[in-house]
């Protein structure tokens, strides 16, 4: 309610996908609040909703569909806005969603409240037509955004967008264009503002975060920029987003091995441990590299953990190429991976290669890889209760018990017993002692 006794207007935000659209969907929610919105939970009745849609897989796309029209359900006169990868490759397909006003692609995102205005006025004379502004990417800039506030204890910053890698598999270079690097000095400003405003960890996150700095012209890249952000002491914990083996050169490691801000841990995204498929889904390495950039980084930085993500059922896998993945697991010793299986992408060369595998075959190799990462995760788990390893973990979200989840500086998911009489230790970090572990969940005593 207004000092005027008006209701403000109410807005709320649905994300799909990655850390990425989370972080945009955080920018246009404070957008919308900077003009008098109210931001809602996705499940009230609001004036206006937004879906940042993903367009990864399949899947996702059908998600995306899902949550257009639950928005649509949950408030039949409200302007819905979809924006997005999914929108970004199919503009067409969500215009014809009947009760989608607003959709835009991957670019331009803060101009939503500006084009909610424009429907506003357009609906005052009768007209209901949906506002379609799918511009093209090549070209576009970098769109500023800047996040000041976090809810939790990590916030993720976006410090990329775009890429030029062609996997084979994948449809984002099409839904998020050429490579645009966010300028350091926005960079770092944002990150010291929410570490003052409370932030514990930031994320530095992108669409292929490798690739920061590709676009400017004075050779200045991610390695640079955590030197800077390290230098300054722009935050309490730096982690970093989604990675790929190759940026693991000597001399990036070398530049980052000292560095107090970096947590020790690393998702590297690797796909598949076999380079019969990595040539096929032309990749950017091979196992050799993969394992030399793992070596290299657990020689520079002792407590070092890694996750990683791997597909299955890429066409033409066979039964001894997914062996030598599980081979290449078994080495690696990832402390998670996400597993997925391979999903058909529409203008993307591997839709059109011969050996589609099976769904069941999929479904199998995924159970099967599933089954060995736990393994694997579990025998690491272990070793950290037998050798007592204590763990620096940030005190996220706190439980009737009186303990906390959270997530150690290295990467493994804790839940941390805590005495009721110490008080509420809520974005705390402190230092624990893993006495057991369950479902992949060190519980931890405080130190
Ligand atoms: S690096 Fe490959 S998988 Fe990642 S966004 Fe680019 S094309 Fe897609």
């Amino acid at each position: 309610m207004t000092p005027f006794g008006m209701t403000r207007p109410t807005i709320a935000t649905q994300t799909l996908g990655c850390k990425v659209s989370q972080y945009e969907s955080e920018a246009v929610a404070e957008a919308f609040a900077a003009r008098g919105y109210e931001v809602r939970p996705f499940t009230d009745a609001c004036d206006v909703y937004v879906i940042n849609t993903c367009t990864v897989t399949a899947e996702s796309d059908r998600k995306s569909r899902q949550m257009i029209r639950r928005a649509i359900k949950n408030n039949p006169s409200a302007i819905v806005c979809v924006c997005g990868c999914y929108s970004q490759t199919s503009a067409d397909e969500v215009a014809t969603i009947p009760g989608v006003s607003v959709v835009i692609g991957t670019r331009d995102k803060l101009s939503l409240p500006q084009l909610v205005e424009e429907v506003k006025a357009r609906r005052m004379t009768g007209d209901f037509s949906v506002l379609v502004k799918n511009e093209s990417l090549e070209g576009a800039p970098f769109e500023k955004m800047c996040i000041t506030r976090a809810p939790r204890t990590r916030a993720y910053v976006k410090i990329e967008d775009g890429c030029e890698c062609r996997c084979t598999y994948c449809a984002i270079p099409g839904a998020r264009g050429p490579v645009r690097s966010k300028a350091p000095e926005d960079v770092i400003s944002e990150v010291e503002g929410l570490y003052r405003s409370g932030v514990r960890e930031v994320v530095l996150t992108g669409i292929e975060t490798a690739s920061y700095g590709a676009d400017f012209d004075n050779g200045y890249r991610l390695g640079d920029l955590l030197c800077e952000l390290d230098r300054r002491g722009s935050a309490e914990r730096i982690r970093l987003g989604s990675l790929t083996p190759e940026l693991m050169t000597a001399d990036f490691v070398e530049k980052i091995r000292a560095l107090s801000l970096l947590v020790p841990h690393f998702h590297l995204s690797m796909q598949s441990g076999s380079d019969g498929v990595l040539r096929r889904m032309k990749r950017r390495y091979n196992i050799r590299m993969a394992k030399e950039a793992l070596a290299r980084l657990r020689e520079a930085i002792p407590r070092v953990e890694f996750t990683t993500d791997l597909m299955v059922g890429f066409p033409g896998e066979s039964e001894e190429e997914f062996e030598e993945t599980l081979t290449f697991v078994r080495e690696a010793r990832f402390l998670d991976i996400h597993v997925f299986a391979y999903s058909r992408r529409p203008n993307t060369p591997a839709a059109t290669y011969e050996g589609q595998v099976a769904q069941e075959v999929k479904h199998a190799r995924s159970a099967k890889l599933i089954a060995l990462k736990n393994q694997i995760r579990d025998e690491i788990l272990d070793e950290y209760i037998r050798e007592k390893k204590t763990l620096s973990v940030v005190l996220e979200k706190r439980w009737d018990d009186g303990s906390y989840s959270s997530h150690s500086d290295s990467f493994l998911e804790v839940r941390v017993m805590v005495p009721k009489d110490k008080g509420d230790l809520h974005g705390e970090i402190v230092t624990v002692i893993p006495v057991a572990h369950r479902d992949g969940v060190i519980i931890a005593e405080l130190n």
